[in-house]
């Protein structure tokens, strides 16, 4: 299988390596929104956040706030995004599971502006009722 972030992991290409240990990895973002744009992956490819097992999930959500907090310590960002993007149609473009850490500043001009939808009447009980009916624990 053609993965660019296995072949980072096995060090058959270079990254600027942040962290590792025995099951993330993590690296700055080639084309950074910000300077600083890291991103916190698993060893195993995964392709997405529903196939990552939840201990793995764990250890990347534990990873990706350490390193938050580094990333504010050391660039003094205004804000940060942790962003995972699921799919085609939600922008992802490497399917390897990973998290994105986005150091964000009052000025910066990446704006995230939808255009918001409002519930016609009735219908926000009726999409929860069918989130409600689907949900699994
Ligand atoms: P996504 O669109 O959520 O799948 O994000 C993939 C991210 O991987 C993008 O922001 C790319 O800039 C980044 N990326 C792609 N190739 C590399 C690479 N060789 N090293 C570091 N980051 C990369
Ligand atoms: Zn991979």
């Amino acid at each position: 299988m053609d993965c660019i972030f296995c072949d980072i992991i096995g060090k058959n290409e270079s990254a600027e390596i942040l962290y590792e240990n025995e099951s993330i990895i993590s690296f700055l973002d080639i084309r950074p929104v910000n300077y600083g744009h890291t991103l916190v992956i698993p060893k195993k490819h995964y392709e997405n956040f529903l196939s990552v097992p939840s201990e793995v999930l764990g250890d990347l959500i534990q990873a990706t706030q350490m390193l938050s907090a580094a990333i504010l310590k050391s660039l003094a960002p205004d804000g940060f995004n942790i962003v995972v993007n699921n799919g085609v149609a939600a922008g992802q473009s490497i399917f390897h599971f990973h998290f994105h850490i986005i150091p964000r500043f009052q000025s910066d001009d990446f704006k995230f502006r939808p255009n918001l939808k409002s519930y016609r009447d009735g219908t926000m009980e009726k999409f929860a009722e069918k989130i409600r009916l689907a949900i699994t624990t």
